[in-house]
């Protein structure tokens, strides 16, 4: 299996380069910010104690997202050729959660590519992106800034834990979509080949 982690902060592009991704190298996409969203518009117990947390900006608790990808793992890791994470992990504790669950299927991440973009640039593109994505969290400028500080906070740390052991790349998050699909997908062919 070859498994992916696409990591960087609210805005940097995570959602629209996996989907190129996962097209181009045929791989299972989770992303928790999606699973999340369904559970909400499907009303559930789970789906209405995350809202809470995601219209605030603020992380979802880690173990209602770690229970969620706990499932994914368990559906489909024998049927697919690799999941590209997208969202997840977003705390050292789910991280190393993921390890864990991974370990238990024999199976590991092999890289973690991560966006680089600016505070400004994310403030930009996530307001741009409300004018039509009708998410909440996208149209009101304090709750980005409160994701934005969320990531710095909470998720920032994940890129050390990954580069502590050898599995973290930067790739530069501002320029067009596809010369930042290129540079993901250079990075993609040498784990392929790898
Ligand atoms: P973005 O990357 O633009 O913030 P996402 O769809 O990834 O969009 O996430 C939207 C919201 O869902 C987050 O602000 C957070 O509340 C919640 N969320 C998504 N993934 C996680 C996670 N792994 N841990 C905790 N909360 C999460």
């Amino acid at each position: 299996m070859l498994n992916i982690i696409l990591f960087g902060p609210p805005g940097s592009g995570k959602g629209t380069q996996a989907a190129n991704l996962v097209e181009k190298y045929n791989l299972q996409h989770v992303s928790t910010g999606d699973l999340l969203r369904e559970e909400k518009a499907k009303e559930t117990p789970l789906g209405l104690q995350a809202q809470k947390f995601m219209d605030q900006g603020k992380l979802v608790p880690d173990e209602v997202v770690i229970g969620m990808i706990s499932s994914k793992l368990d559906q489909m890791a024998d049927k697919v050729k690799g999941f590209i994470f997208d969202g997840f992990p977003r705390t050292v504790a789910q991280a190393e959660a993921l390890d864990k669950l991974m370990d238990l299927k024999n199976i590991q991440i092999a890289s973690v590519l991560a966006l680089d973009v600016s505070e400004e640039e994310l403030v930009k593109r996530i307001l741009k992106r409300g004018e039509t994505s009708n998410r909440a969290d996208d149209r009101d400028e304090d709750t980005i800034r409160q994701r934005v500080t969320e990531y710095e906070n909470k998720t920032a740390p994940v890129a050390t834990y990954y580069g502590e052991q050898n599995k973290l790349t930067r790739i530069a998050g501002e320029g067009t979509p596809e010369a930042i699909f290129d540079l993901l997908s250079e990075q993609m062919d040498g784990l392929v080949g790898a």
